[in-house]
């Protein structure tokens, strides 16, 4: 499994993350959410921002089965889903992740066939604080 590879901007993502909270950065001049997260605010150019808890309710927007080739790590795992979920607190916010049976499942572990565009999904953290997705 890869880690997530953090930057000054996307840190405390990772770390609510492995606290359990999903959070969102939002401007602090506009309260506009930025994602991905970034310095600037392109709608009002404010440098200050704030992390917003949201609910982890979402929906699936659209996702892919993932088949070889693939990186080595993950081609005895495929075919495997890769969702985009859109936020229901933030609708314009979609983070991509996979929709698994349970926190730490394998990812290869719900079958393919299971996953509609639209299905209600929240958010579930394993191991390490990566986010996933089961069907709510
Ligand atoms: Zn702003």
């Amino acid at each position: 499994m890869l880690s997530p590879v953090t930057d000054p901007d996307g840190a405390p993502f990772w770390e609510y993350a492995a606290r359990g909270e999903l959070r969102v950065q939002v401007c602090a001049g506009c309260a506009e959410p930025r994602f991905p997260p970034r310095p600037c605010c392109p709608h009002c150019r404010s440098f200050d921002s704030d992390w917003r808890p949201v609910s982890g309710r979402g929906r699936v927007w659209s996702y892919v089965v993932a088949h070889p080739p693939l990186l080595p790590d993950y081609a005895a795992q495929a075919p495997y889903n890769v969702v985009v979920v859109e936020l229901e607190d933030l609708p314009r916010i979609r983070l991509v992740g996979n929709l698994v049976p349970a926190p730490g499942a394998p990812l290869n572990s719900l079958p393919p066939d299971g996953i509609r565009i639209g299905a209600r999904v929240r958010v579930v953290f394993c191991d390490g604080g990566l986010p996933q997705w089961v069907l709510a």
